[in-house]
């Protein structure tokens, strides 16, 4: 990786010295496992294959599909990853039982994951079992699975609240039954980095095949404690994208990818430009979205709307950027708010077909828009499209495409309510009709089905506001829409109808969509 991409601390190279970090870690991601495992989430086989094929494309080297015993579905999906023929190692997760192992064994994987609980808690309370009866199932598991000619790592789960005497005699008696790799699992994420290092540093002398973290967010240090583990001994890493997974998740591939790149110059198997449109991919199929401050592939990463920054950020990134932002597939924003300064509305109005700005225009414009952005929380394009063209006195190149001509609904307790709606887009009018659980979703999916391709959107937010007490008070509709980019496009309308309030709001967020599809295809060109 180029180090002209990367700004970090000396100070990482200087700690670095007293470290035996390996050259290159291996990555496990666990994403179709235990990511799926978070509440909530749930994946179509055909999704899971094309997050498999993303994953072979990123470039990890082993992909945990699944736990082919648990039903069918989950069979299927692990044998058609199994049989894509992808670069990456395919890996199915078992328990210490027969059957669970060939399921594993039929679905094709390459790999067999098997796991036993060692902790006092969960042998006392989920498997009623003894040490001894446990460590002879773990045995006796991958002796089963070597027979079988695949690879196998073990998993001793909960081994963080393992003692540690019984814990080293599993991971020993393991490795000698012939476990290719074996797993640390801290499961229920109790551990801080330094007893991390420590409990690393004890399994690495005890055990002479690859060992493997698999650290929980429950703290919020899966990352840290993943990167502890390395330190001590650790070359594999099990990670998921998004750090998806039970409860508060696990440790983030992006995170300790890019920390193991850039903070360690431990190098990995992943190309990382392509972690931006993985981390999309997967908050598309798990509907769980990554708020804007998440490290490196959140939308606010590389975002700057203070003055200071922004000015130093437009004239050489590694002002206020830890590494460039194309390393993650992320692209700099210079955002438009009450800390922004001249170099960043200029920059804005650019961005917007403004061409010559005079400065005492753009001082003032400047004055105007963060004198707006006192009292709104964001500013929008069109905002700045006002402002600009009551002083600058030019007009900016985007108009609304899309205005509407009718709107009709109908709704009642005894029927599904509907709409019809009638589109002005250019010099067409375009006629469509659709179906929702209220007036609202039934006039947004006509829009939906006029536009069709040319913009597909997805409402995220809607609020209803009465501005007024009564049942005449005026509505005020605020939504935010997000485009298959990932943009969101926020809008407001007032009306006395909260229909028409919703449809106008709608139609202007459709609007800002469009025309900022238009700009960055232009600025393509
Ligand atoms: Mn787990």
């Amino acid at each position: 990786m180029s180090s002209e991409k990367i700004f970090v601390s000396e100070f990482n190279k200087e700690a670095g010295k007293k470290l035996k970090m390996p050259a290159r870690v291996t990555v496990f991601d666990s994403t179709l496992r235990d990511g799926e495992q978070l509440a909530g989430v749930s994946f179509k086989t055909e999704e899971k294959l094309e997050i498999a094929m993303a994953l072979d494309k990123l470039g990890v080297d082993i992909i945990e599909a699944g736990f082919p015993v648990n039903s069918q579905p989950e069979f299927d999906a692990v044998e058609k990853i199994a049989n894509e023929k992808l670069k990456a190692k395919v890996c199915g997760l078992a328990r210490v039982l027969t059957p669970d192992i060939d399921a594993c064994l039929n679905a094709g994987v390459d790999i067999v994951h098997v796991f036993v609980s060692t902790s006092d808690i969960h042998l006392k309370y989920q498997m009623g079992k003894t040490r001894e009866e446990v460590l002879k199932m773990a045995v006796d598991a991958v002796k089963y699975v070597k027979k079988n000619g695949r690879e196998c790592i073990f998993s001793p789960m909960d081994a963080t609240r393992t003692p540690l005497e019984y814990l080293l005699k599993v991971c020993k008696e393991v490795e000698k039954a012939g476990a290719d790799r074996i797993n640390v699992p801290d499961t229920v994420g109790v551990m801080n980095p330094s007893a991390t290092r420590m409990l690393f540093g004890k399994v690495r002398e005890a055990v002479k095949v690859p060992i493997q973290t698999h650290a929980h967010n429950d703290f919020g240090l899966a990352v840290a404690n993943t990167l502890a583990g390395v330190e001590a001994g650790a070359t594999d890493v099990q990670v998921t994208v998004n750090g998806l997974g039970e409860r508060a998740g696990n440790a983030s591939l992006e995170q300790v990818v890019m920390s193991l790149h850039a903070l360690y110059g431990v190098r990995t198997n992943i190309k990382t430009e392509l972690l931006s449109e993985t981390s999309r991919l997967l908050e598309r199929y798990s509907e769980v979205y990554l708020p804007p401050n998440y490290p490196l592939v959140g939308k606010a990463a590389f975002a700057h709307e203070s003055g200071i920054h922004a000015h130093a950020v437009l004239k050489a990134g590694q002002t206020f950027e830890p590494i460039a932002p194309e390393l993650v597939g992320q692209k700099r924003r210079i955002v438009v708010g009450k800390h922004s300064g001249k170099a960043s509305i200029e920059n804005a109005l650019k961005a917007l077909g403004y061409e010559k700005i005079e400065q005492t225009l753009l001082i003032e414009a400047t004055k105007k828009i963060k004198e707006l952005a006192e009292v709104k929380k964001q500013i929008y394009d069109e905002d700045i499209i006002a402002i600009s063209e009551d002083v600058i006195g030019q007009a900016a190149k985007t108009k609304p495409l899309v205005t509407l001509e009718e709107v009709t609904v109908v709704t009642g307790n005894k029927i599904t309510p509907a709409a019809s709606i009638v589109l002005k887009y250019g010099d067409e009018i375009l006629k469509g009709a659709g179906q929702g659980v209220g007036p609202v979703d039934a006039a947004a999916n006509a829009i939906q089905t006029i536009l069709g391709s040319t913009v597909r959107i997805k409402l995220t937010e809607y609020n209803l506001r009465a501005i007024t007490g009564g049942t005449d008070a005026l509505a005020d509709v605020t939504i935010k829409v997000m485009d298959e980019q990932k943009n969101v496009f926020a809008a407001n309308a007032v009306n006395d109808d909260i229909v028409m309030a919703s449809v106008q709001a709608l139609l202007r967020a459709i609007n800002d969509a469009i025309n900022y599809q238009k700009r960055t295809k232009e600025k393509r060109k």
